[in-house]
């Protein structure tokens, strides 16, 4: 197996509130108690219902929120401790490219400024023309002309933005790129298609993917591996193929079964499992497991006691009513 790019132990990223008439201080717990591991080359899917923390998680690996306890190892190096070169390091092999290339893209600045940017913070190409062909290239890259680098991002559709977007981050030659929800913005004819430029560019270059999105389908498509979170906490990972096909975990299963099925026939012998009421508030989850208020295999121990990640085989979940398994370390 490729070497382990990127290990994330126990982490939690709450953020604190003040609430009531006493402005008493909580804590919203986005991410509570996350661990997993990405190997070089590898698609990691995030897949949850919006407001499962995958987004926060996501923003904590590239230092855009501090997490408040656990670890997150980058190459083996703890990356809340990092010297000043080792960060400057990380933030050109750590690249994140966002949700919406509507907000993402400066509109004053022509897309070869946008790309060419991070390339100037980081000292990269030693003249001008150097960075402009550097650009013109990464253009054709991602199946834009080189001709648009004068150009500003409103005169592009919303596919072409992502496309800058991907450009921008391919420009510091990174090794590993959290795509945050990359074509949730996107109309559903585009999607495929980014999802393919990612792709391409990942057998091309060997990036370390984590692919967040919330839509079980699409994270199937392009993982290697997947993990689903369920209001801060990971409850299942496994192979892409086997989480999708052999869901372990009642939430799992619940994901797959809204997933909407081409052929009519198959579409109307399916049995759907619907989840009731809406995702708990992380502000004030439910004591036991996280999912018993909407879980159809409940039983009293869930209600009591919050279920341990444990192993069986390559798979991970968290479920009571499961049997055997292994602990976690
Ligand atoms: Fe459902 Fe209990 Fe398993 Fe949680 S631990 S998913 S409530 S069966």
């Amino acid at each position: 197996m490729a070497e382990e790019i990127l290990r994330a132990e126990h982490v939690r990223t709450w953020f604190p509130v003040r609430k009531g008439i006493l402005k008493r201080r909580q804590f919203v717990k986005a991410v509570d108690d996350v661990s997993f591991s990405i190997h070089a080359g590898e698609t990691f899917g995030l897949v949850g219902e919006s407001g499962c923390g995958k987004s926060t998680l996501g923003r904590s690996i590239v230092q855009i929120y501090k997490p408040t306890d656990g670890r997150i190892l980058f190459k083996g190096k703890d990356i809340a401790r990092l010297n000043s070169d080792e960060q400057r390091t990380f933030h050109k092999e750590c690249q994140l490219i966002f949700q919406d290339p509507y907000a993402s893209l400066d509109p004053r600045m022509t897309v070869g400024e946008i790309i060419m940017e991070p390339m100037v913070i980081h000292g990269l190409y030693g003249s001008h023309e150097e960075r402009e062909s550097e650009c013109a290239r990464l253009l054709q890259d991602v199946g834009l002309k080189p001709d648009h680098i004068r150009r500003y991002p409103h005169e592009f559709s919303g596919g072409q933005r992502q496309r800058v977007s991907i450009a921008r981050t391919l420009a510091l030659k990174p090794d590993f790129i959290v795509c945050d929800e990359p074509i949730s913005a996107l109309d559903v004819s585009i999607q495929a298609q980014i999802i393919n430029l990612l792709k391409e560019v990942q057998e091309r270059l060997g990036i370390a993917y984590l692919f967040i999105a919330h839509d079980i389908s699409v994270v199937d498509h392009i993982s290697d591996r997947i993990g689903v979170m369920y209001l801060g906490h990971l409850v299942e990972v496994g192979g892409s193929h086997e989480v999708c096909r052999e869901p372990m975990h009642p939430y799992t299963q619940a994901l797959l079964s809204a997933v909407p099925l081409p052929d009519p026939v198959r579409a109307k012998s399916s049995r759907r499992q619907i989840l009731d009421g809406e995702l708990p508030s992380p502000l004030d989850p439910p004591a036991g497991c996280p999912f018993h208020t909407r879980c159809p295999r409940a039983m009293e121990v869930c209600r009591r006691s919050m279920p341990r990640m444990r192993s069986y085989g390559d798979r991970q979940c968290a479920c009571h009513a499961l049997d055997g398994g292994t602990d976690e370390a």
